[in-house]
């Protein structure tokens, strides 16, 4: 979104092609951290990002790319709607949920199993559930599940969690979280719903714990099969390799958001750092248009 606005303000013309208006922001329970707001929902801070977009009158295809391919003079996209070419790309395609890969998760999977704790835990109100992971997701999903269940286990497999100390604050003031470190879970069991789950170790003197539902939050995968096609590098976890200016190796694709990784930087996966980075692949789409010589911004030697 925030590539389109700066292309809209180039004056660059080009289309959106997305299935979730919004993307993993839609998924995103209470946002502290995006300047100009003390406090908003993902699915707001989203709405007022597409209605930037949509003020400057940008077509969004809500249809979901199937193939990229390089043609004479750029690149052409086939959705199961048509065929378009455009002069440049910019994939910000981000990520997908990470498995855990332990039995019982596809078995139970939307029956108890959920990858979204802000999207599905009003579902489980009055019930005893399990939050896996350590970092922002699981930490700021287990604060918004302790408003709904009656009892929130958040387990990680370490003892320090990777959260911002705000929320890891928030979390230990909170009266029905229980902390269950340095464990985890190893299978997922019940009938016609999610009834229990194992640990690695024992906790309080048991292997398994009951739970009614268990909320997987470990992370990303990025979302980089289509590219594929127009080999684009990807480093050695298969994020996009850009440069500062989120240029890739193929003349003419940029890449911004989770699924880039700048090279020489940290992977930093924000509201604020991919709204950056659509900035700054929408500033490289103009130089590389006007072969460098466009007159602002600056063009970094
Ligand atoms: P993340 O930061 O990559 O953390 C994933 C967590 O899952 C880590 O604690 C990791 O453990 C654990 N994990 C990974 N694989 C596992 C496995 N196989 N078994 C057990 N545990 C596993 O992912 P995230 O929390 O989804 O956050 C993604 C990005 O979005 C981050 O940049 C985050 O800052 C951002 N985000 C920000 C906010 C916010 O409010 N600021 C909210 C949500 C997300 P280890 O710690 O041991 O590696």
């Amino acid at each position: 979104m925030s590539a389109s606005i700066y292309a809209s303000r180039y004056k660059i013309s080009h289309l959106i092609f997305g299935e979730t208006l919004g993307g993993q922001g839609m998924l995103a329970g209470t946002v502290e951290n995006y300047p100009g707001y003390v406090s908003i929902s993902g699915p707001e801070l989203m709405k007022n990002f597409v209605n930037q977009v949509k003020h400057y009158g940008v077509e969004i295809k809500q249809e979901k790319v199937g193939g990229l391919a390089k043609i004479e003079n750029g690149f052409e996209a086939t959705t199961d709607k048509g065929k378009y070419q455009a002069k440049t790309l910019i994939l910000a395609m981000g990520a997908s949920f990470r498995h855990l890969n332990i039995p019982g998760e596809d078995k139970f999977l939307g029956r108890g199993v959920s990858y979204c704790t802000t999207c599905d835990i009003p579902l489980f109100r009055d019930k005893v559930v399990a939050i896996i992971g350590g970092g922002d997701s699981a930490v700021t999903g287990a604060i918004h599940a302790s408003a709904f269940a009656k009892k929130v286990y958040i387990i990680h497999r370490r003892n320090e969690y990777r959260a911002e100390p705000v929320w890891v604050e928030k979390l230990k003031q909170s009266k029905n979280i229980e902390e269950i470190l340095s464990t985890q879970i190893t299978q997922i069991s019940g009938g016609e719903k999610v009834e229990s789950i194992s640990l690695d170790k024992p906790y309080q003197g048991s292997q398994i714990l009951k739970v009614d539902g268990v909320f997987i939050e470990v992370g990303q995968v990025p979302s980089s099969v289509l590219v594929g096609q127009l080999g684009v590098e990807l480093d050695e976890r298969s994020y996009i390799k850009v440069n500062p200016g989120m240029v890739t190796n193929i003349a003419g694709v940029f890449a911004a958001g989770d699924l880039a990784a700048i090279q020489g930087g940290i992977l930093f996966r924000q509201f604020i750092t991919a709204a950056s980075d659509g900035a700054r692949a929408a500033a490289s789409v103009y130089q590389y248009l006007h072969k460098g010589q466009a007159p602002t911004p600056s063009w970094g030697k």
